[in-house]
């Protein structure tokens, strides 16, 4: 059997990982605390419910798959939240990863894909980001990523482990089959916030800032769709199983739209109109992060099928109607 660990293949880009890696005839094992996941997205392999901080549950997983590879997508991920809770950002999002991090290179497995993030990179207004760009994030939840990145960097130098980090722009979309999707609660997301709008649940969307130095005063960002996200995660693990090396990529579109775009866009492809509201800045976002790096298309042959608005919005908003999940 080959095994490949998934932690938070519970949540939104787990969820699509387990899909495609099943998809290739590998096992996803779920590992996930369900803290923010959702039993009922399990649809692809087991689940072991566990929390990364147990290193007893995490070995004990390790001894009975025998995994060939891990592929780490579990965090806290709320820049906001994060600033208010740092504590909390660096004990789940660092010490959970090295316990990861210890246990894989203890059980001798020797590949790793770590899910990381374009908020490693900080402010950088008014310029597309490649890796090489400087990482000052501004935020507990950039800084606990990149406290990640920088000790699988290490720990790869001194032990047989190889590693691929994907810096991801924002995520949007869901899987064109309906059967899995995102879903937060509260949400905070800006395509699915629009959704809860649109289907009542919500009465009108705030536009966090206006005065930021955009084309329209909005935030910028460069959306890519999940299934496109995690279609490079495969060719990065390929890779990686076929004894290549490792490997840092960004994944994005190299495309960035305004919150006023974005919303737009959604009034068009849904026919309608959203009540907007327009409110002060969100503490810790950046004007615009855009990737300008096409590294993963050349060395990993990625490209893009499904990151258009459009499809992004179509898609999510398909799983919109339809989720169901329960814990
Ligand atoms: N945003 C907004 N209203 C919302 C949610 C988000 O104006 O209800 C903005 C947010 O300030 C950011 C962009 O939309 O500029 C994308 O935010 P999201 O939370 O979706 O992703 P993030 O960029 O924080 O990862």
């Amino acid at each position: 059997m080959r095994y490949v660990f998934v932690t938070g293949g519970a949540g939104y880009i787990g969820s699509h990982a387990c899909l495609k890696l099943k998809q290739r005839g590998l096992i996803p094992v779920t590992l996930d605390n369900l803290s923010t996941g959702w039993n009922d997205a399990v649809k692809f392999g087991p689940l072991e419910k566990l929390d990364l901080l147990d290193r007893e549950a995490l070995r004990n997983c390790f001894s009975r798959y025998k995994p060939i590879a891990v592929m780490h997508f579990a965090a806290l991920s709320h820049v906001g939240e994060s600033i208010k809770e740092p504590i909390k950002y660096w004990s789940n999002n660092v010490i959970g990863s090295l316990n990861l991090i210890k246990e894989t290179v203890a059980a001798n497995c020797r590949h790793f894909v770590f899910s990381s993030t374009c908020a490693t990179y900080g402010e950088h207004d008014g310029i597309l980001i490649n890796e090489q760009t400087p990482q000052k994030p501004i935020n507990s939840y950039g800084a606990s990523k990149l406290a990640v990145e920088n000790m699988l960097i290490d720990v790869s130098k001194a032990q047989s482990l190889n590693y691929m980090i994907f810096r991801y722009f924002n995520v949007a979309g869901a899987d064109p089959s309906g059967q899995i999707g995102e879903l937060h609660i509260p949400e905070t997301h800006l395509i699915p916030s629009a959704f809860d709008v649109i289907s009542g649940k919500t009465k009108y969307i705030e536009v966090f800032g206006n005065d930021y130095p955009t084309r329209d005063g909005t935030c910028v960002r460069d959306y890519v769709h999940v299934v496109d996200l995690i279609v490079a995660h495969l060719l990065g693990l390929e890779k990686l199983l076929a004894g290549g090396k490792s490997g840092i990529f960004n994944l994005g579109t190299g495309s960035g739209f305004t919150v006023n775009e974005v919303l737009t866009a959604v009034e068009k492809c849904l026919d309608c109109q959203l009540p907007v509201i327009q409110v002060g800045r969100r503490r810790g976002d950046c004007a615009s992060l855009v990737c300008g790096s096409r590294l993963a298309f050349k060395e990993l042959g990625w490209h893009l099928s499904r990151s258009s608005l459009e499809d992004m919005i179509g898609d999510a908003w398909q799983w919109h109607q339809a989720s169901n999940y329960r814990k």
